[in-house]
Parts: C-alpha cells; structure tokens; sequence
C-alpha cells in the first residue's frame, strides 16, 4: 500500500559488533516516547546487538536477549525500554492476550525481535528494521518508517533515525529512494 511506503528507506552498513551498537545507541538517544522499533533478520543478524546499544542510548539498561523471557522491561533511563521477543511459536497469543498492549504502547520505546512474526498486532507509524549478514562482520541494515507520515510521530522517528545515523557515522546513501 502507498501510504505504508511514504518515507525514505535508509541504509547502513555495520562492519562489526561494536559500531551496530554504536548506532543503537546514537538511536537510543534521539528517539521520541512512543517509537517502535520492529526488526527482522536471521539469527546472528544483531538485532539484540542493535538493541543492546538502544538500551545503552536510552538508560544504561543492560540488554540481553530475551529469546527465554519472552518480554523485559528497563525503567529509570531517559525512557522505558520494552523489548520484546516474538522467535518462540505461540509468542502472538501473548501479545495479544498477556500484556501486549501494555508493551508496545506508552511512553517508552519498543523493541520487537523477529517483528514479522508478529506484524498484523504493531502499531503504525513504526520504524522497521531488517538486518541482513553480508559477511562474518559485515552487516547491512535497512530502516524504514512505514505508517500514515503525517503523524508527527513518524516524522520525529525519521528525524531521529537520520540524527543517529549521521552521529554514528557511515551512512549509506539511500539506495532505493522512493520519495525524493
Ligand atoms: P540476533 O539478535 O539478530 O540473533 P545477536 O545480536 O544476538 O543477533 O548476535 C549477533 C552476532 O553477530 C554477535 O555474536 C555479534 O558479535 C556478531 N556480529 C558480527 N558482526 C556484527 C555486526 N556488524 N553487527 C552486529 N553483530 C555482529
Ligand atoms: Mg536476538
């Protein structure tokens, strides 16, 4: 749908652990309350390397993977840091049905790990993030705002999102602009 592709796709190359969570954390300190974060890619991709920086950024949480807790939460930082897990079958009905709402809502940031998973339950606008192996320490990321890009909501995120990753440094060009 057209109106679920408004905004630029950005892309960044990571060529190791520590400047992925670089990034996440140049993210963890520009994004506004309310921001959602959905990520995909196999397993190894860093996405809870993305989201231990993110925790970094936000609070000086200390993130790890919740692949067996289902769901943590980090309070007392700059914002709340939900991050959530949906690799485990039968993780929707939790979402659904044991909090979720609660979870992705509010004024923190949420973090969803194998996000497709779960995809028809997120709210919009949200920032999608797909990681990709591109070698051992090679990694590329692909963010995309998707949802109504009036909302001011997804123009903070795409703000804080170009923020980040100047700050980190090596930006990619945007490979596929579809709105310039
Ligand atoms: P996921 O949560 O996507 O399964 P993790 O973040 O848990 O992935 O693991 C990523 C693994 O890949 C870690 O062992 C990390 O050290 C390694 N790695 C190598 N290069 C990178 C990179 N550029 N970005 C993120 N992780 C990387
Ligand atoms: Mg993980």
């Amino acid at each position: 749908m057209e109106s679920e592709r408004q905004l630029q796709e950005i892309l960044w190359i990571s060529t190791g652990p520590e400047q992925t969570e670089a990034l996440g954390e140049a993210l963890g300190r520009t994004l506004p309350a309310g921001a959602v974060l959905a990520l995909d890619g196999d397993l190894g991709a860093g996405k809870t390397t993305l989201t231990r920086g993110l925790g970094r950024g936000l609070g000086d949480y200390e993130v790890s993977s919740p692949t067996f807790t289902l769901h943590d939460l980090h309070e007392g930082g700059r914002l709340a840091l939900s991050h959530f897990d949906a690799w485990m079958e039968g993780r929707e009905k939790a979402l659904l049905e044991d909090g979720g709402d609660e979870w992705l809502g509010g004024d923190g940031v949420a973090v969803i790990e194998w996000a497709e998973r779960v995809v028809r339950w997120l709210p919009t606008p949200r920032v999608e993030v797909r990681l990709d192996h591109r070698g051992e320490e090679e990694r590329l990321l692909r963010f995309q705002v998707v949802g109504p890009a009036s909302e001011p909501l997804a123009m903070a995120l795409q703000a804080a999102l170009l923020d980040a990753v100047r700050s980190a440094g090596q930006a990619g060009e945007p490979a596929h602009p579809e709105n310039s």
